[in-house]
């Protein structure tokens, strides 16, 4: 087992990660930037390196400054988290030449994923059902209006390097089409370097539901059963729930199988998510893959017991999974709500000082925690500030526990879409389970 891992994250993922460290006797470097000086990660971890300016470009994305860091602090491995350069290619790689490990799958993979219009391809060649669409690139918007006339409206414009539903659209028709072509590409080449758009059919009241997987490098791969996340705002996850109040075994069956076989088409090691959108009558195609930790891993933790961040560290070093298919257990419900400091009504950062923080605690409860008082909320980095885990015996407690925290759950001094979560977890429709991605259009604005 390794030693000392650094952690090239910041925020509750980083220190989430230590904790799991700590508790396995490994040693942990947590680099951080200038305005993070105060951020909890840092004091968590054993030893921490300032590694730049507030802006990611200058620190959090620095692969070569972080290599150094982790070459000085004697680090053996390299644990990404989320976000950040944790679906680089080059990291991964970056890593490996320099000797170092990295807790993910090999460079190749994460770029044959990383492309979604390459995992299409790939995923139409291992059988595993696709939203229809295509598999290649679109020129310009007169062969976009081509494709659209003859895959049909409604459908989803897609930058192929998207993430964090940034680069994509619903078109109702061309008009609209023709309007969103040029923007989502030019947006897609200042977030992610790559302006290949492509489309698929909008499947209409869907829900997200995504499967996770654990594999080791000595061919044993399984899954983790499902999380449903199709309560979203800007195509963007704010609750996940685990098990899905959808889903019947079959259909559940069939997905876990989908998934393992996807992962097994690429050779894929470590922990990674394939997610699917589902249609009404439970037809299910694949989305993209995730290949990293997701940020609503733990709902999947709590209900299976098992630590996704250990069995990341363990197959990294070259463990074989200790656990087969049918050891894979599922007990009880758990929901996970993520808080944004943002506008609850226009969904716009909030950033600013927390001035007071004060988090219900109880035995059902979970915190993922990146601030406390008197934490600064920069606009340098992404605005999730913690995440409230519940676990209980059924959904109904589950619902309970998760509207008492929220309404206990203090936060002064800047805004927060609490509101928007308890009304969320309040509604009739979400009890009855009818939470499908357009719930906060349809309910809550
Ligand atoms: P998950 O699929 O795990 O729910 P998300 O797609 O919401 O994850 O993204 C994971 C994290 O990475 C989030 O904090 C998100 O804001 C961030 N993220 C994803 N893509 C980008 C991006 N292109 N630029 C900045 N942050 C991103
Ligand atoms: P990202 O990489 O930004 O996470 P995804 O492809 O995973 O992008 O899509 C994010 C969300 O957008 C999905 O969870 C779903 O709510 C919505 N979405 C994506 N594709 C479609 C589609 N074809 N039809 C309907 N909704 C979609
Ligand atoms: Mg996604």
């Amino acid at each position: 087992m390794f030693n000392k891992i650094l952690i090239a994250n910041r925020g509750e993922i980083a220190s989430r990660i230590i904790r799991t460290c700590k508790r396995m006797g490994i040693q942990t470097v947590a680099i951080y930037s200038e305005a993070d000086k105060d951020a909890p990660h840092v004091s968590h971890a054993d030893e921490a390196y300032l590694i730049g300016k507030p802006r990611v470009n200058e620190s959090y994305l620095n692969i070569e400054k972080i290599i150094e860091v982790a070459k000085e602090s004697r680090a053996e491995a390299v644990h990404p988290g989320y976000g950040l350069l944790s679906e680089n290619p080059h990291f991964s790689n970056a890593c490996v030449e320099a000797g170092l490990i990295f807790i993910g799958p090999s460079g190749t993979v994460i770029a044959q994923m990383g492309s979604k219009i390459e995992a299409r391809k790939t995923m139409e060649a291992a059988n595993v059902p696709l939203v229809p669409g295509i598999n290649y690139a679109l020129q310009d918007n007169k062969e976009a209006a081509k494709v659209a006339a003859a895959i049909g409206y409604p459908l989803m414009l897609k930058a192929s390097s998207g993430g964090g539903g940034i680069g994509m659209q619903v078109v109702n028709n061309q008009e609209e089409l023709m309007k969103a072509f040029e923007g989502n590409q030019k947006r897609a080449m200042d977030f992610f370097g790559d302006g290949a758009m492509y489309l698929e059919k909008f499947i209409g009241n869907p829900r997200h539901i995504e499967i996770q997987i654990l594999a080791d490098q000595h061919g044993n791969i399984i899954h983790l059963g499902e999380r449903e996340c199709s309560i979203q705002r800007r195509n963007q996850k704010v609750i996940e729930e685990a098990p899905s109040p959808f889903l019947d075994e079959e259909t559940r069956i069939r997905m876990g199988e989908a998934a393992v076989q996807a992962a097994r088409s690429i050779g894929y090691t470590n922990a990674g998510t394939i997610e699917f959108i589902v249609d009404e009558n439970k037809n299910f195609f694949f989305l993209e893959m995730n290949t990293r930790l997701q940020v609503e891993h733990p709902i999947t933790e709590e209900i299976t017991g098992i630590d996704l961040v250990e069995k990341q560290i363990r197959v990294a070093a070259g463990e074989a999974l200790s656990l087969k298919q049918t050891d894979v257990t599922y007990k009880g419900h758990a929901i996970e709500a993520r808080i944004y400091a943002e506008d609850p009504t226009t969904f716009f950062p909030s950033p600013g000082k927390i001035s007071y923080l004060e988090t219900p605690e109880a035995p059902h409860i979970r915190h993922e925690l990146a601030i406390h008082s008197n934490s600064q909320v920069t606009p340098f980095y992404d605005p999730m500030i913690a995440k409230l885990i519940v676990k209980a015996e059924t959904r109904e407690e589950a619902i309970k526990y998760m509207a008492d925290a929220l309404k206990e759950y203090k936060i002064k001094g800047i805004k927060t879409n609490i509101p928007m979560l308890i009304n969320t977890i309040l509604h009739p429709a979400f009890l009855r389970g009818e939470t499908t991605t357009d719930f906060v259009k349809k309910y809550l604005s």
